[in-house]
């Protein structure tokens, strides 16, 4: 019998923080710039230079800690990993081994097969490493220093994968977590977020962990989704050929479809740690933490639980608007404006996410007055205009920023709100449908609809429904 496999993934994810300068240093954390030009004796490692700690990181740590549900260590410090580090001058990384800023959260992901927890390890500090640059020209490797020292945190998961896919809805959802409090840019092309996969697979139902590999520095999600299935594929056929897998780094070829070895290694013994003598150790206060939190904005599922229970709209329509930001905002200001958060929601889900939807628009991109959004909204509620009417008026606002008012009256799209001119036409249906009449007062209720098609149809539709519904039962016999 073909034995079926599980796959274990656990993620390491460095995220590059945003703060304007380095982690020890003054320079600035810029992207790009002439190489070895944001450095100085600090982050090249001189002999005799002191570190010292940037604030503002260890408060973007404390930010990512909270988001994702950690514990937030009271008392920490750093470590020196040392190793061989060609692009690092200093030949070793000060980073945290010990006594990580954060442990043990989680964050929930969402696949097609439903909602899952993924646990969070740890978070922990550390410096960016600088860049090589082979040569092949002069046969030689140049180094630019500039990214050394740039503040970095490593969110390290459980081993809670289990497919491609759930290791993407991961790295989404931590990206727009982290986009939303503000703490990196994310840019996976620039390296600012980008994984480390540690895969291993073993056969179902079995609690042992497989031998693992790992491929760094995967900054792509499409390529990430295709190493790891490729990268289980490649491990379950060695093993059914009756071979083991080697605990190793791979590195993924996107170009061939497939992972070869770098080199064998990587256990914590492989490196020699030991505490950093330089840095103080760090005092976290209770006060501190708790001002940080109360900084924080209010994450989407916060939002959403909000929105369910002060505005009382639907689960669904919470879930669609607090997919996004922008899309928040702008619901809150269009149900401030008009205090019809129904109608406000079912704006934004039909036809604003039409329109970006059409025009191929992010929600970040909506530039959209919520004034005049509500203006169409009063128009359509008081029966100033009709759905369809509504549905111009609110095109022409996102796509020309057209005032809602001028727009109804150059395209005629008031309603006729004249109580003769609709008693007249009434009048008319009723002589033209004798039939209908009969059929009505025999109790047949299809009549009234036909009978109120047939007036609409003299109007051009232009008329308030409810009161050509009232108008249409005082004059039926
Ligand atoms: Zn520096």
């Amino acid at each position: 019998m073909m034995t079926a496999y599980e796959i274990v993934v656990g993620l390491e994810v460095h995220v590059e923080l945003a703060t304007a300068s380095k982690i020890f240093c003054g320079c600035t954390t810029e992207f790009g710039g002439d190489p070895n030009t944001h450095v100085c004796p600090v982050c090249t490692g001189m002999p005799g230079v002191l570190p010292v700690l940037n604030k503002k990181v260890l408060e973007f740590a404390i930010r990512v800690g909270l988001a994702l549900d950690c514990a937030i260590t009271r008392y920490g410090k750093f470590d020196r990993k040392n190793y061989f580090y060609p692009d690092l001058p200093k030949a070793y990384q000060t980073s945290q081994l010990f006594l990580p800023i954060c442990t043990e959260g989680f964050l929930d992901i969402a696949t097609e097969s439903g909602s899952k927890r993924i646990g969070i390890h740890e978070i922990h500090m550390e410096e960016d490493a600088g860049k090589l640059i082979h040569d092949p020209w002069e046969d030689c490797t140049h180094i630019d220093y500039n990214r050394c020292g740039v503040p970095l945190i490593e969110i390290v998961s459980e081993p809670d994968f289990r497919s491609g896919e759930e290791v993407v809805a991961y790295l989404e959802r931590l990206r727009e977590l982290l986009l939303y409090i503000g703490v990196s840019d994310c840019k996976m092309q620039e390296g600012s977020m980008r994984a480390d996969i540690n895969l291993s697979v073993r056969p179902v139902g079995s609690q042992q962990l497989g031998t693992r590999t790992e491929m760094k520095n995967m900054n792509s999600l499409k390529m990430i989704q295709r190493a790891v299935e490729c990268e289980a594929q490649r491990q379950i056929e060695l093993i059914e050929a009756g071979g083991k897998v080697v605990q190793e780094t791979r590195r993924w070829d996107d170009n061939k479809d497939s992972s070869f070895a770098m080199r064998s290694k990587e256990n914590a013994q492989d490196y020699r740690y030991f505490p950093e003598p330089d840095l103080l150790p760090m005092s976290i206060s209770e006060e501190w933490i708790a001002e940080i939190a109360r900084e924080m904005p209010e994450f989407a599922h916060q939002k959403r639980e909000r929105f369910i229970s002060q505005f009382e709209i639907s689960d669904y329509d919470a879930q669609m608007i607090t997919s996004e930001k922008p899309l928040c905002d702008l619901f809150e200001r269009l149900v401030q404006e008009t205090s019809q958060p129904k109608e406000s929601a079912n704006l934004i889900i039909g036809e604003i996410m039409r329109l970006l939807n059409k025009t191929g628009q992010t929600a970040e991109e909506l530039r959209i007055d919520p004034l005049k959004l509500a203006k169409a909204m009063e128009a359509v509620l008081g029966g100033f205009i009709n759905r369809n009417g509504y549905k111009e008026v609110i095109e022409a606002v996102f796509t020309t920023d057209a005032d809602p008012l001028v727009y109804i009256q150059q395209k005629g799209l008031a309603m006729i709100g004249d109580e003769e001119q609709i008693k007249t036409a009434v009048m008319q249906a009723l002589e033209l449908n004798p039939k209908s009449v009969e059929d009505y007062a025999a109790g047949k209720e299809k009549a009234f609809g036909f009978l109120v098609g047939q007036i609409m149809r003299v109007l051009k539709g232009k008329a308030d429904p409810q009161i050509v519904n009232r108008i249409l039962k005082e004059m039926l016999p």
